[in-house]
């Protein structure tokens, strides 16, 4: 929360130079800040996305259960999250090695850059 704040503070900083170039087009002070706090509002999350999930690659494994796409008994994958795909709250769908890798050959044509699987 900390951060956030500071982050807030780092926008605040524009807030005088932005000021005084709206100032001739009508905006006020008091508009001009709450825009800055508006957009590091905003883009303190998206850049703490960008950050954190840069990179980072989870997966769940099952040693045995039920393949929920071909429904075969087998070790199972899930990919959780990868930079640009976050399934942490999604419904656990795990899937068989074959599966697995035709969901993640799809994904990689997406753009998802997956490194493949881990235990
Ligand atoms: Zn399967």
């Amino acid at each position: 929360m900390v951060k956030f704040f500071l982050y807030l503070l780092r926008w605040q900083l524009s807030t005088p130079i932005l000021w005084l170039v709206v100032r001739n087009l009508g905006s006020g002070i008091l508009s001009t800040i709450l825009a800055n706090l508006i957009g590091g509002t905003i883009f303190f999350w998206i850049d703490k996305y960008i950050f954190t999930s840069k990179a980072i690659e989870m997966w769940h494994f099952k040693e045995k259960g039920i393949c929920d796409n071909c429904g075969k008994e087998a070790p199972l994958w899930r990919l959780v999250l990868a930079p640009g795909y976050d399934k942490r709250n999604a419904e656990a769908k795990y899937l068989c090695f074959d599966c697995s890798k035709k969901k993640t050959d799809e994904l990689r044509r997406r753009g998802i850059p997956i490194r493949g699987r881990s235990k």
